[in-house]
């Protein structure tokens, strides 16, 4: 069995020949390395193989592990945050992806000026319309926008959005293909970049980055299954 470490060099390598052969620079493209589930030893092992960005979806776990590793780790929320928890998370987050309706973004927005920050966050986009999928319908995205972008502490940066699960990777393409293009178009309406699109995970990461991916969320590929 390979190790973790060359596990994530392996990974590493994938993002950087999808990256080339997309004609993009491979540091465009930021690994999240998913730990949700995994031990603090494994997490600490991919920290001293050089990852420090990582990801966590459950806010329980998240906020035991990580106060126990070291500081300079950097961690993204990625899972579905509830209004009720948005105070308990932002301090440990410097990104939250997943945000899927106007009322949380408020909620984000004021607790954000109550603590004195700006909540970094992406939008979830549910592209393949799946009624099991968090995240704003394309069209509800396209009304609601403005009124997003508006709120005075919330820093909306990009889009988030997962693939219908799919044996093939090939599979997800046009769902990633397609949050690209509603991104350049809202780019262009709004003038505002959004330039973040957090998109892949271990079975379609390298597709994701051929499409424009600039976040890639990868667990089992680094950590193994779970
Ligand atoms: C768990 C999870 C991932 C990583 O999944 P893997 O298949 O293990 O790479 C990515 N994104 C989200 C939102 C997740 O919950």
């Amino acid at each position: 069995m390979p190790s973790l470490t060359e596990n994530l060099e392996a990974v590493r390598e994938r993002i950087a020949s999808a990256a080339q052969r997309a004609g993009r620079k491979h540091g465009d493209v930021e690994l999240v390395a998913v730990s949700k589930t995994y031990p603090v030893e494994m997490i600490r092992e991919a920290a001293e193989a050089g990852q420090e960005l990582f990801g966590e979806s459950r806010i329980q776990e998240a906020l035991i592990k990580i106060p126990s590793l070291p500081s300079r780790l950097r961690w993204h929320f990625i899972g579905h945050l509830q209004s009720n928890k948005v105070r308990k998370v932002l301090p440990y987050f410097e990104l939250i992806h997943g945000v899927d309706s106007s009322s949380l973004a408020r909620d984000i927005d004021r607790i954000g000026g109550e603590m004195g920050i700006f909540p970094r966050v992406l939008l979830e986009v549910n592209v393949s319309g799946e009624g099991s999928k968090h995240g704003f319908a394309p069209e509800a995205l396209e009304r609601e926008l403005e009124g997003l972008l508006a709120m005075p502490r919330l820093q909306v940066e990009g889009f988030m959005t997962m693939a219908p699960l799919a044996a093939e990777a090939e599979a997800s393409r046009p769902y990633f293909a397609a949050l690209r293009e509603l991104r350049d178009r809202l780019s262009t309406a709004t003038g505002i970049p959004l330039s973040t699109l957090s998109m892949g995970m271990s079975g379609d990461y390298e597709v994701a980055v051929e499409e424009g991916a600039t976040l890639v969320r990868v667990g089992s590929a680094i950590f193994g299954n779970r």
